[in-house]
């Protein structure tokens, strides 16, 4: 049996033995063993595959154009994915018959991140406190660096070189071994969510789930197929089918950063993503491109606003496209990030931050789809700047037993 088919079997089997017995909640450890054994690899791996990556480009003006097409991509499906969050959100109307009940507690707002810090925070003052802490961008400037200047170098750089893409993969491969357990941490993930979010908690949320939850779909259907259609001429079902362990992990884990592993080796080995581009695009998405959060930001943003009774204009609408596109890109690959950056977005709009409370007891469910569709459309963008590259791979026959 493929890889990909155990993990669906272990995610239906936790699923529905997490309703009928709640004490399963009690298997999450075997979750965050998966995650941790994943976790360990995205420092070393970002670092040793981008280094080879950056030096393989060579030229610098590539590497601009590579990163300028990245960042273009992620600000416009980003914005057009919360747009597509409020006009679901306007359709299926999610705060509509929802009862405010007093909030007793106080939400404290996120402080509005500010521009300049952020950039000049992106180089690091020691690299090896960079790859202590996972501090992504980081990671990913010095590794620019450090392959640019080792290709400049000529053979002096040969051995470095070798030492990262053997590093590299060595990564790659204990991502696979570690995903043979994957099914196993998908049943116990999903066991501990169905226990302990019961229907009381789900119920009075279920439109706000419900919208998020269709809106990512929509988003996923129209955008990500359109773009690798488009722009690599890829079967959109080719492409959800190679990136489904990767969906599956984000889905279950709630965190793309610990998403990353997979998500590159689905990305190469499935869908002839060249290693130096998914290397750049990937682990800069998994820290800077989150669609998914994006959509639940627009969508729980409206469904506050109207729980509180309270009229948005289109400044409003044009304020939570804006804020809500910086929030997604301050929001870290962790769980329930996303809950926290939505302040910011409430606080700039005028919104009661209290209203977070109303949305904290399930956001373990709207994180799971957030999460997937941030990895996935991290994946996408991979597929068009590759392609727009000329440098897809573009597979013959989609083999992803893993
Ligand atoms: N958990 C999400 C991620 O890792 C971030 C979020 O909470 O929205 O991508």
């Amino acid at each position: 049996m493929k890889l990909w088919q155990k993990v669906l079997i272990g995610f239906g089997i936790g699923t529905v033995l997490g309703l009928i017995f709640p004490q399963l909640a009690a298997l999450k450890p075997v979750g965050d063993l998966f995650i941790r054994l994943i976790k360990m690899l995205i420092a070393p791996m970002v670092f040793a595959s981008l280094v080879v990556g950056a030096s393989s480009i060579g030229d610098l003006r590539k590497l601009g154009r590579v990163g300028g097409k990245t960042l273009v991509y992620f600000l416009v499906t980003t914005a057009i994915a919360i747009i597509i969050g409020i006009i679901i959100a306007l359709v299926i109307q999610p705060g509509a018959d929802y009862v405010l009940l007093e909030v007793e507690e106080e939400y404290e707002p996120t402080p509005m991140p500010n521009v300049t810090d952020v950039i000049v925070d992106m180089v690091p003052t020691n690299i090896l406190s960079s790859l202590v802490s996972d501090n992504m961008l980081q990671i990913i400037v010095a590794a620019l660096l450090i392959g640019i200047a080792a290709a400049m170098i000529g053979d002096k750089g040969k051995p470095f070189l070798t030492f990262c893409d053997s590093l590299a993969e060595v990564m790659y491969n204990i991502t696979g071994l570690v995903m043979n357990l994957a099914p196993y941490a998908a049943g116990a993930l999903m066991a501990w969510v169905t226990a302990t979010s019961g229907a009381d908690v789900l119920l009075p949320l279920a439109k706000a789930l419900v919208a998020v939850y269709i809106a990512n779909i929509i988003h996923a259907a129209i955008i990500y197929s359109g773009a690798v259609y488009i722009f690599a001429r890829m079967n959109p079902l080719d492409f959800f089918r190679g990136m489904f362990e990767a969906w599956a992990v984000a889905f279950t884990t709630c965190s793309s950063a610990a998403t990353l592993p997979v998500a590159m080796r689905n990305a190469q080995e499935n869908l002839g993503v060249p290693s130096e581009i998914s290397s750049f695009v990937q682990p800069l998405g998994a820290t800077i491109n989150m669609d998914g959060t994006a959509i639940y930001q627009g969508v729980c943003a409206y469904f506050i606003a109207q729980v509180y009774g309270i009229q948005l204009g289109l400044p409003q609408y044009l304020m939570i496209i804006f804020t809500a596109t910086l929030a997604s890109i301050g929001t870290a690959g962790v769980p329930g990030a996303g809950m926290i950056m939505l302040s910011l977005v409430l606080q700039t709009v005028g919104l009661p931050l209290d209203g977070i409370l109303l949305l904290a007891g399930v956001d373990r469910i709207f994180d799971m789809i957030r999460t997937s569709m941030n990895v996935i459309g991290d994946a996408a963008g991979a597929i068009v700047v590759a392609s727009t590259e000329g440098e897809l791979n573009l597979p013959t026959g989609i083999d992803i037993s893993g």
